[in-house]
């Protein structure tokens, strides 16, 4: 409350200061050495002479000063008789700062806050015991992602970086290897895949353009005279007293009441249309209906309460007593004004509102970051076996949705796990034989649909399959049945439980 009046001080045309709590910063920007020299000594000596005033102390040793160029370095500052020396970086509001503004920094101090975590997290989630994997994945996306993507709209470009992608990314591949409990080898591509994990680098992007639309009201998605809709600012709004509640619309109401109705409606084409029905007293039949068109951007909701705003506006131009019945009321001039409103958003005209909701940007973004993942997923040297399994992330988004992922499963759809032939790859057996004959090279495949040791285990599998009519060893083909795709994760279950066992390992 005593910083408020600092910050009403008139500053020198150049200058700005803002505050949070006792955290004062104080920009200055000129055209030349001479002047930003004057102007910064004036106004710091004047903001130490306040604070000497109210008994706040800004020293010298509490300030610190940046410069943004090469030039402004050679300025001379000074507070309270001490000269001020520059620091190349600065920590403000939890970002790191420094003098070429490039955020390298920045990102390496969230990283290393990240990576913390990790390393506790380690202690409690191993591969074959600890916590849920889905709470790895939780951790990661409530509290991991928000630390690194915090306030991205101002550094989130630096995540564009070749290097600050791959740090980005290993920083990830942790989580994600958590989350399904894989084997310490497999790739980044398929941790991402089988975690459903948006690549990190896309989720700061993600980020840094919703912020970059809050900060500049517009989006490369739309011409720059739609605008983003705000909420009405609370010095705008009536006064809570003022605001009445329901009134008893029995008691209220006399003959010449007017009665309009209100409907917004939304059609996949994009348009959104909707009218104002009014229905004198009795009669239930529409006599007025205005039309409304909103940018194609535009949500269900905006058109509702848009339809509401013009009713009022309407309701107070002409007439003394007026009903405004919303759409949640469910009137008979409702479902009147309901078709109407659908046969609106047929209207070729040019919106009679556009500002566009965040969640139009939302949702154009994260397409944008899933198709992106999506050519990266593909184009990648690694994860081919997972590839060869689901080519689409689609299709493991599928594969979640009905079923848990885990330690087997996991080992099945990575191709790195107890089975043999990866044994033999990474050294660690001197062969890749299956036990069950000295020729045959254990593959997952082997094992799930030809190894004799779990025939048991897979007729019970097989019979389902043939029941419901399915391939029973295709992903796409058991992603139809949900049954199907439950005996077929059991079976990996199974047979994987066993296998230490069984080989001998
Ligand atoms: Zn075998």
């Amino acid at each position: 409350m005593i910083l408020d009046e600092l910050l009403d001080m008139q500053l020198p045309a150049g200058c700005h200061m803002q505050a949070f709590a006792d955290d004062v910063l104080l920009i200055v920007t000129a055209d030349n050495n001479e002047e930003l020299q004057s102007v910064s000594n004036t106004v710091l000596s004047e903001i130490s002479n306040w604070g000497t005033k109210v008994k706040l102390n800004f020293g010298p040793a509490k300030t610190q000063v940046i410069a943004f160029t090469p030039k402004a370095k050679s300025v001379q500052l000074h507070m309270d008789g001490t000269d001020l020396a520059f620091v190349p970086e600065i920590k403000l509001l939890g970002i790191v700062i420094d003098e070429k503004l490039k955020f390298k920094r920045h990102l390496k101090y969230v990283l290393g806050k990240a990576s913390r975590i990790y390393n506790k997290l380690c202690i409690y989630a191993r591969p074959t015991w600890g916590t849920h994997p889905e709470n790895s994945r939780t951790i990661y996306l409530h509290v991991i992602e928000p630390i690194i993507t915090y306030a991205a709209g101002i550094w989130g470009q630096v995540a564009m970086q070749k290097s600050a992608r791959k740090d980005l990314a290993s920083l990830q591949r942790g989580f994600a290897l958590k989350a399904i409990r894989a084997f310490r080898t497999v790739s980044t591509n398929a941790a991402l895949a089988l975690a459903q994990l948006i690549p990190l680098d896309l989720r700061i992007l993600e980020v840094h353009q919703i912020e970059q639309t809050r900060l500049t009201n517009t989006t490369p998605f739309l011409p720059e005279d739609v605008t983003l809709e705000r909420p009405t600012p609370a010095r705008e709004l009536l006064h809570p007293a003022l605001r009445v509640g329901k009134p008893d619309l029995d008691h209220e109401r006399t003959d010449d009441t007017q009665e309009i109705f209100t409907d917004g409606s939304k059609q996949d084409s994009g348009a959104v249309g909707l009218p104002l029905c009014l229905d004198p007293g009795g009669s239930q039949q529409p006599i007025i209906t205005k039309k409304f068109k909103l940018h194609d951007s535009c949500t269900v909701f905006q058109a509702e309460l848009f339809a509401i705003l013009e009713a009022c506006k309407w309701a107070t131009q002409k007439y003394q007593n007026t009903v405004i019945y919303t759409d949640s009321q469910g009137n008979v001039g409702n479902e009147a004004a309901d078709g109407a409103a659908k046969l609106a958003t047929l209207l070729h005209k040019t919106p009679d509102y556009r500002s566009f909701p965040m969640s139009f940007v939302k949702h154009k973004l994260r397409m944008r970051s899933l198709d992106l993942w999506q050519a990266r997923y593909t184009s990648s040297e690694q994860g081919q076996y997972t590839k060869s399994i689901f080519p689409t992330l689609t299709d493991i988004k599928h594969f979640r949705k009905h079923t848990d992922i885990h330690f087997h499963t996991t080992q099945i759809l990575t191709n790195h796990g107890f089975h043999k032939t990866y044994l033999h790859r990474f050294h660690i057996t001197p062969d890749d034989c299956c036990p069950c004959n000295t020729n045959t090279p254990q593959t997952v495949t082997h094992l799930l649909t030809d190894c004799p040791r779990f025939a048991a285990e897979r007729m019970r599998h097989e019979a389902l399959c043939v029941y419901h009519d399915i391939v029973p060893y295709s992903l796409p083909e058991l992603l139809k049945k949900e049954e199907a795709l439950a005996s077929y994760t059991e079976l990996a279950s199974r047979i994987y439980s066993k296998l230490k066992a069984y080989n001998g390992t």
